[in-house]
């Protein structure tokens, strides 16, 4: 097996400084600093610039509003946006519900308007699963909706709709039918954000995201809005669900581990951590003299590594475990300059240690906790039998 670096194309390793030069540009300190502050996965600004080259929808042909871009140029910009801390959350949201809304809605009129808007920046779409008496499972989602002739009515909450704020529609799970086993009686839906009866309320997280908790108090949405048939919500929420638990096919471009974009936080608080270690003391030593901190700083870099190369789904529980454990250790490390408040004198790497920690927290919970990719692991990896969870499947009239 070759692990060389790949060898590009001339025309690609232009395609490599194109982006490059274009992100040094347009990822200004004040993009970083504001996505900081709010945490909120979007910058209009940037959406809109890579909008304009067609970058968000890259491999779509020009005529339709993408790039054209072949799957090495896909891949080649999707890591200068991760290279780049380009805040991104929304503009992926909004590629997995395009799925569903490409497959599943019936109005070619709607499908088209929805379609030109994700490629140029003005629709975007954020995930409205997660009720708030249980998000993993998504099945039992109690959301009310309603029909009223030609219209739904949804009663009922939504909590961590990340980016809620900076969308125009919701991919909405809803129950249409309690008397059905869960997983029949679910119905999706596009439910434009603006509709009278959305209240839209902020949460911000330990580790700085934001995300919201949305109220429908009776909220009319039209039939067109529908996505697949009546009660068949689960068959339209399983492809977005699959690509989000690593599930769905991949191409062999794509990251060797599901917990690559988030495990990358820890490298400018390694980076901090070493002028830390270079850094002489009024003494004239640096910590880099002592070998217990040379192998301190080998091992985290090499648990780092580990994690970044464990593949799938297993990526995404080794990293996020990697995260929070290897964040500590650097902050154990370094000691209390890790951990000043922002702005302090004598903070290290403007708080990159702490942030890292903090950020962490949130990611053995968010797309699935580390717990339900244990399961997801387990059977679908390891092809171990199906758990027995008292209630749970005996709905679905399967054999058990
Ligand atoms: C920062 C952030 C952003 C998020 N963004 C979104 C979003 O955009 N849209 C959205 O819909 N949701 C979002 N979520 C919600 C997230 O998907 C849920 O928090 C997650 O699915 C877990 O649901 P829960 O919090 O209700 O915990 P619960 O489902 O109540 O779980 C509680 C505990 O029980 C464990 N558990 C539950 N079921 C099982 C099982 N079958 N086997 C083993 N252990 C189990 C869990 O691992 C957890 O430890 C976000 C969450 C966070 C923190």
């Amino acid at each position: 097996m070759d692990f060389g670096l790949v060898e590009l194309t001339p025309a690609q390793q232009a395609f490599q400084r194109e982006a490059r030069a274009f992100f040094d540009e347009i990822v200004t300190d004040e993009v970083l600093e504001e996505e900081r502050e709010t945490g909120a996965g979007f910058n209009l600004d940037v959406h809109l610039a890579l909008a304009a080259r067609g970058w968000l929808t890259p491999e779509w042909p020009v005529g339709e509003g993408g790039a054209g871009l072949d799957p090495v140029c896909c891949r080649i910009l999707h890591l200068e946006l991760v290279y780049h801390q380009v805040p991104r959350v929304t503009a992926a949201t909004t590629r997995l519900v395009w799925q569903a809304a490409e497959r599943y809605l019936a109005d070619p009129r709607l499908r088209a308007e929805v379609k030109a808007g994700v490629a140029n920046g003005t629709v975007r779409m954020c995930l409205g699963y997660t009720d708030p008496d249980g998000g993993s499972d998504v099945a039992g989602a109690r959301l009310k909706a309603v029909r009223d002739g030609d219209e739904w009515v949804l009663n009922g909450a939504k909590t961590f709709t990340t980016g809620a704020q900076n969308c125009q529609y919701t991919f909405l799970v809803t129950r249409t039918d309690p008397e059905r086993p869960k997983h029949r009686g679910l119905t999706m839906f596009l439910v434009p954000l603006d509709s009278p009866g959305v209240e839209i309320q902020a949460i911000r997280t330990f580790g700085g995201e934001r995300t919201n908790m949305v109220y429908y108090d009776g909220v009319r949405v039209a039939d067109r809005y529908r996505l697949g048939e009546v009660n068949e919500g689960w068959t339209v929420l399983r492809g977005p669900l699959d690509e989000e638990h690593g599930m769905a096919a991949r191409d062999r471009l794509a990251d060797l581990s599901m917990g690559q974009g988030f495990l990358r936080t820890l490298e400018p608080a390694f980076a901090a951590a070493l002028t830390w270690a270079a850094t002489p003391a009024a003494d004239g030593t640096r910590p880099a003299d002592d070998p217990a901190v040379l192998a301190r700083l080998g091992q985290i870099a090499t648990g780092y590594e580990a994690a970044l190369g464990t593949p799938g789904p297993m990526g995404r529980v080794k990293g996020a475990e990697t995260l929070i454990a290897k964040s500590a250790e650097l902050i154990d490390l370094v000691g209390p300059q890790a951990v000043l408040q922002p702005g302090a004198p004598g903070l290290l790497g403007d708080g990159a240690l702490d942030f890292a920690h903090r950020f962490a927290q949130g990611t053995t919970i968010y797309g699935g906790t580390v717990e339900v990719f244990r399961n997801i692991i387990a059977q679908h990896v390891l092809k171990l039998p199906r758990p027995s969870y008292p209630g749970a499947k005996q709905f679905l009239g399967r054999p058990r």
